[in-house]
């Protein structure tokens, strides 16, 4: 059970058995029922921004101010593959020396996940996954950029990922390189604005860059992922007095 991938359970139909439904079960947040986005603030004194901030994430991407805005500066490296099944998503971590520049200042590439469905919706359109590379800065903030998943042609990287999943949970690394650089858009135009984690603490320390232009995955690469986690996005935030800035 252990070896097997993702693609490879797709294939067998054992995908049925839910492997992560125990862990899930001792997670103290989730998606869904008591548990759920609506009931997070509760859950935890330290997760209260969920439910009172006034900056939390995700929102509608749309109408953004037209602003002079730097174009999105990665400087990101080949990297030996380590995944984690944390029972919240997949997620590959990143060794240090990737980097991104943004506004002048250098934020450190630490890891990427997906969501499923996408978390940020754009002019009110959902997609089928969203990617979220997560950088920070010495001082301790975020900056996230996000990318949106859409049905088309599969991806030879998303693949190599698919393949390696711990599907029972845990972490795994792989001698397998790969590059990050591969899972953004041609088109480097974006959204910008200040956000928050989406899932608890909901700490509001987030720079938040979203790519207009989604990259494409194939429909079972969609499917692989939905087996293993069938709804893991937050839903949409207010944005009560922020402004959403655009690249175009
Ligand atoms: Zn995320």
């Amino acid at each position: 059970m252990k070896r097997r991938s993702v693609l490879k359970m797709l294939g067998s139909g054992a995908i049925l058995t839910c492997p992560l439904c125990n862990a899930h079960a001792a997670e103290k947040w989730g998606y869904e029922g008591p548990r759920g986005p609506e009931h997070w603030g509760n859950l935890d004194p330290s997760y209260a921004a969920c439910s009172t901030g006034h900056q939390q994430s995700p929102v509608d991407l749309r109408g953004g101010i037209p602003a002079q805005l730097d174009e999105v500066q990665t400087f990101w490296r080949p990297f030996k593959l380590d995944i984690l099944n944390n029972g919240h998503t997949i997620q590959v971590n990143v060794q240090s020396g990737s980097f991104m520049v943004l506004d002048g200042k250098r934020f450190d590439l630490l890891q990427f996940h997906f969501h499923h469905p996408s978390e940020h919706t754009l002019f009110g359109e959902s997609f089928p996954m969203e990617l979220h590379f997560v950088h920070k800065m010495t001082d301790g903030s975020l900056g996230v950029l996000g990318v949106f998943m859409t049905e088309g042609l599969e991806s030879q990287t998303i693949n190599t990922i698919w393949q390696n999943v711990p599907v029972d949970g845990g972490n795994r690394k792989v001698d397998t390189f790969i590059e990050p650089d591969t899972l953004l858009p041609h088109e480097r135009t974006y959204f910008r604005y200040a956000g928050s984690l989406t899932t608890p603490p909901c700490s509001e320390v987030v720079s938040w860059t979203v790519m207009t232009q989604p990259i494409t995955v194939s429909r079972r690469q969609i499917d692989a992922f939905s087996n293993l986690y069938p709804m893991n996005a937050r839903p949409l935030q207010k944005l009560h007095r922020r402004f959403i800035l655009g690249s175009f």
